[in-house]
């Protein structure tokens, strides 16, 4: 067994955190230097334009690139020959995130109970946490701060099986119309298929971390991801809401094996600032 103390984890989270705050993916850079390229109202150009410019200067000053910090979200691979020593592993990753909230001067978004009261936590936390087992003695951490105008036009669509991949990319795409500004496109949706209605949301809300420009690797998915962000960059919502092509930046569906009676599909809407950040120990 190999050994990992808490405060590794806890140090591990902060530093992800304030990664993923002031730092914008590569990735998603380079995508929205493409769609300043493609698109073609001025208006959609001048806000793809204050994107860029907002997520270079919250890069090179280590300010927040938006002042919803988001509910703090992690994926975790803990790995089966990991001894977790020193304390715990939940209160380690609550603990991190508080510092990261608290020392990068980030917004604290949560409230302890969602209708009565709704006081803030004032440390962000607790955070969402997803744990998976796996072979090895490492532990992999994704972490995700999610704003929630665009988690609010999130969407779960428990369809039947026959309706198929047309069914699955019509839902997709009416969800986006539904939403129209509210998510502060253009916008990059992880779309869960299967499972459960609990479990599609789960690995929706995970695709949304995929390097842009990749695809599923079964092609008939890849396809679907390639139909759905044609039709939903047809709609004219365009970069804020304000009208253009660039909705969408990229959609991303992940799919696990289902029941014989249903086709849960779970859309998982992440708004430009698509901030997350991987790490390992
Ligand atoms: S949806 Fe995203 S861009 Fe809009 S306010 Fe929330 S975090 Fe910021």
């Amino acid at each position: 067994m190999r050994e990992i103390n808490t405060t590794q984890i806890k140090d591990k989270v902060k530093e992800l955190f304030l990664k993923a705050n002031y730092h914008i993916d590569q990735d998603l850079m380079q995508r929205l230097e493409e769609a300043l390229k493609e698109e073609t109202s001025s208006i959609g150009k001048s806000v793809l334009q204050m994107i860029i410019e907002n997520n270079k200067i919250a890069s090179s000053e280590e300010i927040a690139i938006c002042q919803d910090t988001g509910l703090a979200v992690l994926f975790i691979e803990l790995g089966q020959e990991v001894q977790i020593i020193d304390g715990d592993f939940t209160e380690a990753i609550n603990q991190g995130v508080k510092e990261a909230y608290q020392e990068g001067y980030l917004r604290k978004s949560v409230v302890d109970d969602p209708v009565f009261g709704r006081k803030n936590t004032k440390t962000n936390t607790p955070a969402i946490i997803y744990t998976d087992i796996f072979p090895g003695d490492k532990i992999k951490f994704t972490v995700m701060p999610k704003g929630f105008g665009s988690e609010n036009m999130s969407a779960l669509g428990m369809l039947k099986p026959a309706d198929g991949a047309e069914g699955i990319v019509n839902f997709v795409v009416e969800t986006v119309r539904k939403a129209g500004p509210n998510p502060c496109p253009p916008t990059i949706l992880g779309v869960g298929v299967g499972g459960t209605a609990d479990k599609a949301m789960v690995i929706a809300k995970k695709a949304i971390a995929r390097k842009i420009g990749i695809h599923n690797q079964n092609e008939k998915y890849a396809a679907m991801e390639k139909e759905a962000l044609a039709k939903i960059n047809n709609l004219g919502i365009g970069p804020a809401g304000l009208g253009g092509k660039i909705t969408t930046l990229a959609v991303n569906i992940d799919y696990l094996p289902t029941h014989i009676a249903g086709m849960p599909v779970a859309v998982n809407v992440c708004c430009h600032a698509a901030r997350h950040a991987e790490g390992i120990l």
